[in-house]
């Protein structure tokens, strides 16, 4: 890949992108900061504007960290576009983006993060995904000591990384805010995501119901309680075009489930796959 002739600064090394850093905290800029793995689309380029409007400085990660999946072929498949992303990028206005091999992340002396998720990561992701949010906060961690940011931007896409990530960082980084920023979709309906790309059109026509059955079971919520609303949307997408894995519905602090009553800000939380590839969306549903 030839980095030499770009405009936004392109660092592999830790050493390197640090020295920049340093040079533009000692002009007293503000550094916000966009974590990714890559095959970067519009829900992306959202974290990177949000992160522009409020920082002097942006700067974005595209690392596919092997620690966070639980599944093999899963990290074999993920797709990888970093030229592509640079662009991307590049057009967006960011300032750098910082390309580490693996060593750079994870070199011989490095130290995992030791933090206590409580039950965030027991439920959902946590169940079906074991290890992966220990993975997440690994490379959330070494990642905010490198760069050391005024602010990180996260998708609301991931709701369950949100909730890991504000968690884990008021304990090892209270001094990065957590911005959150709402799930960017399609004109039809679809979460943006990277796995996407690996859809076929019938299969992205399929994935819309998760979509349809969030907005769907916002209007349940006047009469029928979260126990009732969880099944109804169960059956709804229980069909044999692709295989559901859960539906959650959960409070938006402790990701409890709900059953008998509504709490301000209840999640639907679901996950399906569409062949080999696995989707996740969410929404508040309550209030509608
Ligand atoms: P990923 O590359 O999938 O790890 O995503 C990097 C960041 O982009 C995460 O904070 C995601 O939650 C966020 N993100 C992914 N898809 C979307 C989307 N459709 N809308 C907003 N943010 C997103």
């Amino acid at each position: 890949m030839n980095i030499a002739v770009r405009k936004t600064h392109v660092f592999t090394e830790v050493r390197k992108l640090q020295l920049y850093l340093a040079d533009e905290k000692a002009k007293g800029a503000s550094v916000g900061f966009v974590p990714t793995m890559g095959a970067l689309h519009e829900g992306h380029i959202s974290l990177v504007s949000q992160a522009k409007k409020e920082n002097d400085v942006v700067i974005a990660c595209i690392f596919v960290n092997p620690k966070q999946f639980n599944n093999p072929i899963d990290l074999k498949n993920y797709p990888r576009t970093p030229e592509k992303d640079i662009t991307l990028l590049e057009s967006a206005g960011i300032d750098a983006v910082f390309l580490p091999k693996e060593t750079e992340i994870y070199p011989d002396n490095y130290a995992p993060a030791i933090v206590d998720l409580g039950e965030l990561d027991q439920v959902m992701e946590g169940k079906f995904r074991p290890g992966h949010f220990k993975g997440v906060v690994n490379v959330v961690n070494r990642l905010f000591d490198i760069v050391q940011p005024s602010k990180a931007y996260f998708g609301k896409k991931d709701f369950q990384q949100v909730a890991v990530i504000k968690h884990f960082s008021k304990i090892l980084h209270p001094q990065i805010a957590i911005v959150d920023v709402p799930t960017l979709r399609d004109a039809k309906g679809l979460a943006l995501s990277s796995r996407n790309m690996l859809l076929t059109e019938e299969q992205k026509t399929d994935a819309l119901a998760l979509y349809y059955a969030l907005e769907f079971a916002k209007t349940l919520t006047s009469n029928h309680t979260p126990k009732e609303v969880k099944k109804l949307i169960e059956n709804r997408l229980n069909c044999d075009k692709f295989n559901l894995e859960y539906v959650e519905l959960v409070d938006p602090v402790n990701l409890q489930a709900l059953t008998d009553n509504w709490v301000q800000g209840a999640t639907m939380c679901i996950a399906a796959f569409f062949g080999s590839v696995r989707l996740i969306d969410n929404m508040t549903i309550f209030p509608n």
